[in-house]
């Protein structure tokens, strides 16, 4: 049971190069760099091991050491080994090329370290609580214009009673005797390629350092309990589809004094049955007759939360397009509306009877041809 490849950790083979090494580490740190990664605790600690690996790997006596015995300072086992800090060697990240790392991760974590409980861990950082996702369906008129929802969910949260400390109200809480408060017990194993010291998290106090005496009686001494909770949510007006609203701090609770997650919803709007909404502006496509067309009408038209009357100004061309202002989405977080567009479609009638018909041929005769433009233009180009 390796404690740690420092090869794998490079996402490299046994028989690279120095330079092969050299350009792993450098796009590794590069991936984990704290301005990449503000506040991110997993990141870090990648950092730490690349860091480590790359310190042994890029010496030459270390990593003939780490080769033939497993770790960089020969037969005798570790001493502190000291590696120094982030930054020396290269400087000025360019935003390159930050892809391809999917495979080398894997390996890493996937591989290497098997199931985690043996990878190097120095004792119980302080943990953000994981986010919660929530799926929220809305109606068209609710993300148009705002609504108030509530969410059913379970999360954990700090243990009220004992604040998160895990022992019973009042009690002692003690340095861990097994591991004398570090958090990490050290072990030395014989392995084929010699002694090999492993650090892991003490399983007395599971990398806390404290003991403590009596447990809380409420959470069992995890000082967190697992809480049913509605939330009462105010979605503003003008969410969109696939939009995400966070409520920061309102996710499973942070473990060792760690801040909380978040509660992330992910908005699902239902289409509407006549409008079709982008970004703040509504359309909707509004068949009139050939009649309307012509002399003019008032029509109904859906509004996303009304009917609108439309005036159909006469001899309206089909495809044309009314502007109804204000009628739309409201614009999130102003207090002002997209607007609705209207286009006309003319409907000819599905079949004419012979006095319509007849009707129909003295209208148009008493229609200039210079009337239509259009037609007039097209006929002239042909
Ligand atoms: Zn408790
Ligand atoms: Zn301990």
């Amino acid at each position: 049971m390796a404690e740690k490849n420092y090869y794998d950790i490079l996402g490299v083979n046994k028989n690279a190069s120095d330079d092969e090494i050299k350009k792993a580490y450098r796009s590794l740190a590069k991936k984990y760099h704290p301005d990449l990664n503000p506040g991110n605790a997993e990141a870090a600690e990648k950092l730490k091991q690349v860091n480590e690996a790359y310190s042994v790997l890029s010496d030459k006596t270390k990593r003939q050491n780490y080769d033939t015995y497993g770790n960089e300072n020969g037969p005798q086992g570790f001493g502190g080994s000291g590696f120094g800090g982030f930054g020396s060697g290269f400087g000025g990240f360019s935003s390159g090329d930050f892809s391809d790392f999917g495979d080398i991760f894997s390996n890493i974590f996937g591989g290497a370290f098997g199931g985690g409980s043996s990878r190097r861990s120095r004792r119980a950082e302080q943990t953000q609580g994981s986010d919660i996702q929530v799926k929220m369906k809305l109606s068209f008129a609710e993300a148009a214009f705002g609504c108030r929802k509530s969410v059913n969910l379970t999360r954990t949260e700090t243990c009220s009673y004992c604040n998160g400390s895990g022992a019973k109200n009042g009690t002692e809480i003690s340095t861990c005797s097994r591991c004398k408060g570090s958090g990490t017990i050290r072990q030395t194993q014989n392995t084929l390629f010699g002694q090999v010291v492993s650090e892991s998290v003490c399983p007395d106090c599971h990398g806390t350092g404290k003991m403590i005496k009596e447990k809380c009686p409420h959470c069992g001494g995890s000082g967190v309990t697992r809480q049913n909770r509605t939330i009462e949510l105010n979605i503003p007006g003008g969410v969109d589809n696939d939009q995400v609203l966070t409520l920061r701090g309102q996710g499973e609770a942070g473990r060792n004094g760690g801040p909380n997650g978040d509660i992330q919803i992910l908005i699902q709007i239902e289409p509407h049955k006549l409008l079709k909404r982008e970004g703040y502006d509504v359309y909707v496509d509004v068949p009139i007759t050939f009649t309307e067309a012509l002399l003019g009408a008032k029509v109904k038209i859906p509004g996303i939360n009304e009917t609108i009357e439309l005036t159909i100004p006469e001899l309206t061309q089909s495809g044309t397009i009314l502007t109804v202002k204000g009628k739309g989405v409201k614009i999130l977080n102003k207090n002002s509306y997209g607007d609705l567009y209207a286009k006309i479609i003319i409907e000819l009638p599905k079949s004419l009877d012979r006095s319509s018909k007849q009707l129909i041929q003295e209208l148009d005769s008493g229609i200039s041809k210079n009337q239509y433009s259009r037609k007039k233009s097209f006929n002239d180009k042909l």
